[in-house]
């Protein structure tokens, strides 16, 4: 089917760049992306943005509130601390809440402002377009050189730059792999693995190993194509994005019919103001040409705006033929708007994020569960008195050890600790124990009764958990 663009134009368009990917060649094979290095007022400015980002990436595992972490990512212990807050599995309903809030959210922000968390924050493309690739620019050369490089014989230049070239590589996907590793063990715990012993963390040792070989090889070689084949994000495009979200676009409108640069215009020469020199094809990384209009492979890296902008200042034409813009503003001239679709997701924002605060504010650092024991039903205390056995499960969230005593607190009776001790639970920890309840036999009126038990941190009552008493089955 036909665009607007081949419409506007009177003549088809080929729309057979769709059928392949800019990375694959007709049999499959990879088509190596000689991205040329970017120039321009947005690559300065999302130099600036990544350093930004190596600042908070390799400093906030390093940062403690409280004796913990601030961020914590503990995917083996299923714990996560998130602003110096734990969250442990029994919090897993928080814990999904926020993932769903965040998908919302990313939903919401695609919409209006499309790849802009590609091009400018994601880790993958900061990491490819703003270390490696500068590493390679460095050792071998802008474009014209590396191709030169890749394709001639194997000289003593080339193995020097390449041997080079890797082991900066490796060295740098080993840094990342050990602070990758600190947000999931932490920083003390990656210190114990560099400094104590090999055979006492073998296990530490061999992730790091794994995790430098998967960083160094997505970006020495899979690079590109994690965002283009790999990515769900990016992968979700095409139904998170619309007519009104805004991408980075070439203007069609104002660049058709191309046609390469002529000094001189005399009135029949009608072409657009692009001129068909290339230079926003050859900066892009994922090796695609933006005139062709939107595509999944665009990662909004803004290098081809760049790379136009200084086209059109050496053609005396004003910039932005490539600028960020949504598909309806460049049709119709129409400004950023704020659709239904967003004006919908937002409420679904603003009610998520309402129900989560509300989670958060009233969750509870010390939060338990108390169960009468497996297979037991009551025991007789002479005349008198009936007890129930009970298993109870605490849990700690606080960063201090908490000595817990329970108190019946809409019953009479007492409570007598199994093991003769109150129940101490340790800081960040689970404790277990078991405890009887004993009641007065005239206070049972029912066979299955509701109990509310106090836990308490000397006389503060820190939570109260609900259980039931079974009691005798001939007396009703
Ligand atoms: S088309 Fe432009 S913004 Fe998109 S990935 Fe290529 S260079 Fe970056
Ligand atoms: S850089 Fe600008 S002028 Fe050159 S081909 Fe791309 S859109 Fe046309």
């Amino acid at each position: 089917m036909n665009t607007e663009r081949e419409l506007l134009k009177g003549k088809p368009k080929d729309e057979s760049f769709r059928d392949r990917m800019a990375t694959i060649d007709e049999r499959g094979k990879r088509n190596w992306i000689y991205a040329q290095k970017p120039k321009g007022k947005f690559y300065n400015i999302r130099t600036y943005v990544s350093w930004g980002f190596f600042i908070i990436f390799f400093g906030l595992p390093f940062i403690y509130i409280n004796g913990r972490p601030l961020f914590l990512f503990n995917i083996p212990e299923a714990k996560f601390i998130i602003f110096g807050k734990v969250f442990w599995p029994q919090d897993f309903f928080i814990f999904g809440l926020t993932m769903i809030t965040f998908i919302v959210f990313i939903i919401l922000f695609t919409a209006a402002f499309g790849r802009l968390f590609c091009g400018w924050i994601c880790p993958q493309t900061i990491f490819m377009e703003m270390l490696f690739r500068k590493v390679e620019y460095l050792i071998e050369g802008d474009t014209a050189k590396q191709k030169i490089l890749n394709k001639g014989g194997w000289t003593g230049i080339k193995v020097r730059k390449k041997i080079t070239k890797h082991t900066v590589f490796f060295l740098l996907a080993f840094i990342i792999a050990n602070f990758f590793l600190a947000y999931v063990i932490g920083v003390d715990e990656l210190k114990k693995i560099i400094s104590e012993p090999v055979t006492e963390h073998i296990g530490g040792l061999l992730s790091i190993l794994v995790f430098s070989g998967i960083f160094y090889g997505v970006y020495a070689w899979f690079r590109e194509q994690v965002c283009t084949v790999v990515c769900p994000y990016g992968r979700l495009q095409s139904v998170l994005l619309d007519r009104n979200s805004m991408i980075v676009a070439y203007d069609y409108k104002r660049g058709e019919p191309r046609s390469k640069f002529k000094k001189v215009r005399t009135a029949e020469f009608n072409a657009g103001d692009c001129i068909d020199c290339f230079q926003c094809v050859k900066v892009c990384p994922t090796g695609i040409d933006i005139r062709n209009g939107t595509q999944m492979e665009c990662v909004g890296c803004t290098a081809c705006i760049d790379a136009c902008d200084k086209m059109m200042d050496a053609t005396k034409k004003p910039r932005g033929l490539i600028r960020y813009a949504s598909e309806n503003g460049i049709e119709s001239g129409q400004k950023l708007r704020f659709t239904g679709r967003m004006k919908f997701y937002s409420a679904l924002l603003v009610i998520l994020a309402g129900l989560l605060s509300f989670l958060l504010a009233t969750r509870k650092n010390v939060d338990g569960t108390i169960v009468r024991a497996a297979g037991m039903l009551y025991q007789e205390r002479g005349n008198d008195s009936i007890s129930n056995l009970y298993v109870i499960k605490v849990i700690n969230k606080t960063i201090k050890d908490v000595p817990l005593t329970l108190k019946l607190e809409n019953a009479p009776g007492r409570i007598i600790e199994a093991e003769g001790r109150s129940i101490h639970v340790k800081k960040e920890d689970q404790g277990k124990g078991s405890f009887f309840i004993v009641l007065p036999r005239n206070f049972i009126n029912k066979r299955k009764m509701n109990l509310k038990i106090g836990l308490y941190e000397g006389n503060q009552q820190i939570t109260v958990l609900e259980t039931n008493f079974m009691g005798p089955f001939n007396k009703f």
